[in-house]
């Protein structure tokens, strides 16, 4: 039956691994036995969750035409899980709350639109860091760059073609 059928199963080691999938990745999950939809749902790094029947979601796959997320279909009725650290959280419940409870739950696909291509880049910054010491016994310090991912923040010295933490498409030229 349907769309949905032909998506990637994604799984998941651990509820962090989960939230940096969802939160830095800003990547949209569909679960085909809880059948709870979940997205990023501000910058903040709350979830929104939202139960959807398999023929809900199908008919959403299908509204969408996979360039648009669900949730721009979607009224009221979500729930909303803030992070722990989020300066306007209201709820009891945080997204590592919901995280620790499903990441092993069900069958998790993703459903993030064809459309939303993630782009960041690679921010070069120099750092002085330590080489040894010299004959001395003073500390030698090297610049060297260090680049950090402009979406998640991950350090790297190597400016891989994707980011190996939460998976966007890096742009060469901006810095
Ligand atoms: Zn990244």
């Amino acid at each position: 039956m349907g769309n949905l059928k032909n998506k990637e199963t994604v799984t998941f080691a651990s509820p962090q691994e989960m939230c940096q999938y969802v939160v830095s990745g800003e990547r949209d999950l569909y679960n085909l036995e809880t059948e709870d939809y979940i997205f990023k749902y501000n910058e903040g790094g709350s979830i929104a969750v939202y139960n959807l029947s398999r023929e809900e979601a199908e008919e959403l796959e299908k509204a969408s035409e996979g360039k648009e997320y669900w949730g721009a279909y979607l009224g009221v009725g979500g729930s909303i899980y803030d992070d722990e650290d989020y300066e306007y959280r209201t709820c009891e419940e945080t997204n590592m709350s919901y995280f620790k409870k499903n990441f092993e739950e069900g069958k998790w696909i993703d459903v993030t639109p064809a459309r939303v291509e993630k782009k960041a880049w690679w921010k070069g910054f120099m750092y002085s860091a330590f080489h040894g010491l010299d004959e001395y016994g003073n500390p030698i310090c090297k610049d060297v760059a260090i680049y950090h991912c402009s979406r998640c923040g991950r350090k790297t010295v190597i400016q891989e073609n994707y980011c190996p933490s939460c998976g966007s498409k890096m742009k060469k030229e901006k810095r």
